[in-house]
């Protein structure tokens, strides 16, 4: 699934509770490769996520209509749309992570400091 973007080291969500693949961990258990480096760091995530949830659904939605064709029926397009957009999110969210960090540490190398103190106060 997801791969670090410093080492290509696996195991970066944390398992085996409930929603274990959707938290990432603080920093790879690899190589110590901290994930958040900057404030607002998955908001980029986030924007992966909605572009990948949105060709998803557009892919979907296309191929439901020609199957469909040439007497598409509204819910015969609509549910499996419905589907994959409820779907998507979920499925993309550990690749969207994994993805804009991989996106940060092209423009931030892993040798550089992060820019966000994370220790706790
Ligand atoms: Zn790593």
């Amino acid at each position: 699934m997801a791969a670090c973007p410093g080492c290509g080291g696996r195991g970066l969500f944390r398992r085996p509770s409930r929603r274990g693949w959707l938290r990432i961990r603080e920093a790879c258990p690899s190589c110590g490769l901290a994930f958040e480096r900057t404030h607002g760091h998955w908001i980029g995530a986030v924007a992966v996520n909605t572009v990948l949830s949105t060709v998803a659904i557009l892919i979907v939605l296309i191929v439901a209509f020609v199957v469909a064709w040439p007497d598409p029926e509204v819910l015969e397009v609509l549910m499996p749309t419905v589907a994959t957009s409820l779907m998507a999110p979920l499925t993309f969210a550990p690749i969207s992570r994994s993805l804009w960090t991989a996106m940060v540490v092209l423009v931030l190398p892993p040798e550089d400091p992060p820019l966000l103190d994370t220790r706790p106060i």
